[in-house]
């Protein structure tokens, strides 16, 4: 049954074998090392929900290639149902796991591939579609997970790929063999990279005349030779590698990006999907982020879920959860996340179907979905430090929480409201802390910026789609002007 547990996906992740630059050491059993682990728990958590009785009904959805029951983390939408199922799904996985859980990449690249490789087919006579159903059929059935590789480091910002000091900093295509192509550059944020079986590189911009080397998009196993990782940092991050858990916030689960280097990295012509067609790359990078634009809809939601009870309950550890104002600025963080949810429900039910058969997001709405996660966030971030109060900032250490001289005085002197136990308050203050400022603020705040494309790049899809000139004409005719 291609619906695998959390425990089957992580030993499947194991068996890769794969090692990565992690602070200085090359490092191998990945799954096993206290920075890695808790984003291998959040990615595992996508597969359990396929099998926990509440939420399996959402997690799973018949497969339109090979008609089996498999998990909606690689589903090819069929309706806009379907698109707002996805949206709920990762709703419910951010308010589980309070991070980024790194699978929506992969399906996010996944429904943008399959509509832009049938219209290539369409306009250049290639034969990629039906390689990318075959492929996507085995992703399904062995129900893997895929990471979506696009940003380029691109050097100069000012200068195209081709006329960069180093072509290699867009990832490109160094030599064509008859059985395949070989591809060197890297791949910047990478999300759940090394927990991931499978990726699919795709162009970071619309290629133009002479850049054809670069509109390029492939899959390629994560353990391929030729591939190296490099782990990133998170602030806070070595607080997972102390003895306890308790100042790390977020106990069990936390985020993972990776910048990827492919050093000659040879594909074989079944896993290649676009090479060399420059008019499909923008249409590529668009889709997909309009897919991940919509997906923040979803994620940031579920995670602003956590903040939102987080400090609600430290008002209440606090003693001051009835103080109106205090309320008020509650039910201002609700309303900004559930405006958030709203505008990624809203590109979901206005979408539409693709020549392929597959279903996409309403751009324009997608791209306001994503502008609104930009900004607030860091709004109910304000507002949950503004509750919680300066200990977020200046709370001691575990160490010295269990000192026999400190621990005592630290405990008599945390208690606030009567019947709250001083480690339980001291727990929500790190969760609140690992969200505003610590590891999860990674995920939380600057994934809300950059992730998908910053918020220019959703100015720019906006000032497209929004039809100014229809905007003037209702004045115009509204006013009788000519
Ligand atoms: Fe999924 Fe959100 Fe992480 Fe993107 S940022 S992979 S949408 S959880
Ligand atoms: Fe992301």
């Amino acid at each position: 049954m291609p619906l695998k547990t959390g425990d089957e996906y992580v030993d499947s992740i194991k068996s890769l074998g794969l090692e990565a630059h992690v602070m200085g050491k090359r490092t191998g059993n990945l799954p096993e090392h206290p920075l890695v682990r808790p984003s291998i728990r959040a990615v595992a958590r996508t597969f359990d929900c396929a099998h926990d009785e509440e939420t399996k009904l959402l997690f799973r959805v018949k497969s339109s290639l090979t008609g089996e029951e498999i998990n909606r983390f690689t589903h090819l939408h069929q309706s806009t149902d379907d698109l707002m199922n996805k949206v709920r799904m990762q709703r419910v996985c951010g308010q589980m796991t309070c991070c980024c859980f790194q699978r929506c990449v992969g399906l996010d690249a996944a429904n943008a591939i399959f509509s832009v490789t049938y219209e290539c087919d369409q306009a250049h006579g290639t034969q990629y579609h039906q390689r990318f159903r075959d492929y996507w059929g085995r992703i399904q059935s062995e129900d893997l997970v895929v990471d979506g590789a696009m940003t380029d480091p691109k050097g100069d910002r000012g200068k195209r790929p081709k006329d960069q000091a180093d072509p290699d900093l867009f990832l490109r295509v160094v030599e064509r063999k008859a059985d395949g192509i070989v591809i060197r550059g890297a791949k910047f944020h990478q999300t759940g990279m090394l927990n991931s079986h499978e990726i699919l590189v795709m162009p970071t911009l619309a290629m133009r005349e002479g850049e054809e080397d670069w509109a390029v998009c492939c899959a390629v196993p994560t353990n391929a030779k030729g591939i190296h990782y490099i782990y990133g940092r998170q602030s806070s991050d070595t607080r997972k590698l102390e003895e306890s858990d308790q100042d790390v916030g977020n106990p069990c689960f936390g985020g993972q990006e990776v910048m990827t280097v492919f050093d000659d990295v040879f594909v074989p012509n079944e896993r290649v999907f676009l090479d060399g067609e420059i008019d499909q790359s923008g249409k590529l990078v668009e889709r997909f982020a309009g897919y991940h634009r919509q997906s923040y809809g979803g994620c940031k939601v579920g995670v602003g879920d956590v903040l939102i009870g987080a400090t609600a309950l430290i008002a209440r550890m606090n003693g001051v959860d009835r103080a109106s104002h205090i309320r008020d600025k509650i039910v201002e963080m609700i309303h900004l996340n559930e405006t958030m949810f709203a505008c990624g429900i809203a590109c979901s039910t206005l979408g539409h179907e693709t020549a392929a058969g597959n279903y996409e997001i309403d751009m324009l709405l997608a791209n306001v979905c994503k502008l609104n996660v930009t900004r607030f966030p860091y709004e109910l971030a304000r507002l949950a430090t503004d509750i919680a109060g300066g200990l977020l900032g200046t709370l001691p250490s575990a160490k010295d929480y269990d000192d026999p001289v400190a621990g005592p005085y630290i405990k008599k002197y945390l208690a606030a409201a009567e019947g709250v136990d001083t480690l339980d308050r001291v727990k929500v203050l790190r969760l609140i802390e690992n969200m505003t400022t610590g590891a999860g603020s990674v995920a939380y705040l600057i994934e809300s910026v950059h992730g998908a494309g910053p918020p220019m790049a959703q100015r720019i899809m906006i000032s497209r789609q929004a039809d100014l000139e229809a905007k003037i004409a209702l004045v115009k005719r509204l006013l009788n002007i000519s």
